[in-house]
């Protein structure tokens, strides 16, 4: 077989150093493998050939067939508190680590499979993924990406020709995902709890080299490791709200080390301002709702520091005031992103006294308003060039306080449209995108993918990708395993 280029060179420094936390395996025979989409711009950051991922080689490397070129695979263990009840083992039951590999910019990222089979953590589960669940987490990882909030991301979606029995029987697919790495908060509490301080030690230490490596010789290192993390997810989850974006299951499986969003689900982006809003059908009792989610990312850094105490002291009584210090920071940690966040929204390149009141006030007149968040956050240049936006007395506050910035129209109007998006995936256009897709049109798919990856750039005739859809009362996202 002629090889477009070579694939990546993979490593296994995390199964090799932690050989409890990793089980070798195989991906399950596809049997008749097809790549449905490949990311171009993705490969070349990467410093891999975009014409090598529609080779043959690729695809039976993204499937269980062949894979010659790396015959070692891994499950990966971890636990978590799913829904706030602990499982003791959760870990991939239908995904498997290809490998390491490192980047022309020297970054290090773990390239894995999602929808490959069965492995030892499947538990009741078949092992596999669909194709409309796994495009989805494509589309809004790019989406995400695209907006500059940390994601993993996906590589490539290739369908398996196998049956996935859910509803119906659906078509069987594997996402090829990349990611700074696979260590969650559900990695240390598996780790934690096998009850051996060298193997948490070491998953701390890789940890720490693989992410924080500026901790590595410091003697505090697991306290600081803590904070790290702490500051990491307290900007994820600012940047999530910021976008109105509803992760849908923050488990602590689902929570990364590295501080990248993980995992995508039932997730959904808002539309119209509301903290109550939840899209899953599985979150009954709403613990996963938009506005819970900075308390809900707080409470999964709880469950991290825990493992954590016997690294920080000896005597694990002694790491618990420092390590409660450290969480009880998470607050004000997420304020100040969440308030510089809207700060750069609103123009405002400066700080001054009723900054903060100004941001909350416009949050809470959406709210009260039931006003869609992207578009109306959108429209505040509108203002600027004279039209009415229907904010009333807010707008003046507003006015007064650019006049502070003693910035030009047009630089204010240019700061504005480069911090507020104009696209993101509205809920409708998802639905009908992979409806499409699965149905074997991807024109839609691609359209809204084109999108989104530019939310800034407005394009003519495409105000309804703009626009909040009407899902229908109750919309509803499935998990989609
Ligand atoms: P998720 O909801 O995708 O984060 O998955 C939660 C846990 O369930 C993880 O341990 C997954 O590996 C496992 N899981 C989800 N779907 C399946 C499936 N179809 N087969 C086996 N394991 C699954
Ligand atoms: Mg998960």
């Amino acid at each position: 077989m002629a090889s477009i280029a070579a694939p990546p060179e993979f490593q296994h420094t995390y199964a090799r150093l932690l050989p409890t936390l990793a089980t070798s395996w195989k991906a399950d025979e596809s049997s008749d493998p097809r790549l449905i989409i490949s990311n171009n711009p993705l490969a070349e950051h990467l410093g891999i050939n975009p014409a090598w991922l529609t080779s043959d080689e690729a695809l039976s490397l993204f499937t269980g067939n062949q894979a010659a070129n790396n015959p070692e695979r891994y499950a990966l263990a971890y636990a978590g508190h799913q829904f706030g009840s602990y499982s003791p083992r959760l870990g991939d039951g239908r995904a498997l680590l290809v490998g390491e590999f490192i980047d022309p910019q020297g970054q290090q990222w773990d390239l894995h499979l999602k929808g490959s089979g069965r492995t030892p953590f499947a538990r009741g589960g078949d092992g596999k993924a669909t194709l409309g669940p796994m495009l989805r987490e494509y589309l809004m990882g790019e989406a995400m990406a695209a907006l500059g909030i940390p994601t993993t991301r996906a590589l490539a979606v290739v369908t398996t020709g196998d049956l996935a029995m859910r509803e119906r029987p659906l078509p069987g697919a594997i996402l090829v995902r990349v990611a700074a790495s696979h260590l969650r908060v559900g990695t240390f509490q598996y780790a934690a709890a096998l009850g051996e301080i060298d193997d948490l030690k070491t998953l701390a230490d890789y940890a720490i080299e693989r992410h924080y490596p500026e901790l590595a010789e410091d003697n505090d290192r697991y306290l600081k490791l803590l904070n790290a993390v702490i500051e990491r997810q307290a900007s994820l989850v600012a940047e999530w709200m910021l976008v109105g974006f509803i992760h849908g299951v923050m488990n602590t499986d689902n929570v990364t080390i590295s501080g990248e969003t993980i995992d995508y689900g039932p997730c959904a982006f808002m539309d119209v301002v509301d903290p109550q809003t939840v899209f899953s059908s599985i979150d009954e009792g709403g613990r996963y709702a938009y506005g819970r989610q900075p308390s809900i990312a707080q409470w999964n850094l709880a469950r991290f520091a825990e493992t954590l105490l016997p690294l920080i002291a000896t005597d694990p009584e002694d790491a618990i005031a420092p390590a409660t210090e450290a969480l009880e920071e998470f607050p004000n940690i997420f304020s100040r992103y969440w308030h510089d966040g809207m700060n750069q929204r609103l123009g405002l390149s400066t700080t001054v006294d009723g900054d903060d009141d100004l941001a909350n006030d416009l949050i809470a007149l959406l709210q009260e308003q039931r006003l869609d968040l992207i578009s109306t956050m959108r429209s505040l240049s509108d203002h600027l060039r004279g039209h009415d936006i229907g904010l009333g007395e807010w707008t003046t506050r507003w006015d007064t306080r650019l006049q502070l910035e003693k910035a030009s129209c047009e630089e204010l109007i240019s700061r504005l449209e480069a911090a507020n998006p104009i696209y993101i995936p509205r809920n409708h256009l998802v639905e009908e995108a992979l409806s499409s897709a699965v149905a074997g049109d991807l024109s839609k798919f691609d359209a809204l993918l084109e999108r989104v990856t530019h939310p800034y750039e407005r394009v003519d005739n495409a105000e309804h990708y703009a626009q909040p859809g009407d899902p229908g009362p109750g919309y509803r996202t499935y998990c989609g395993t």
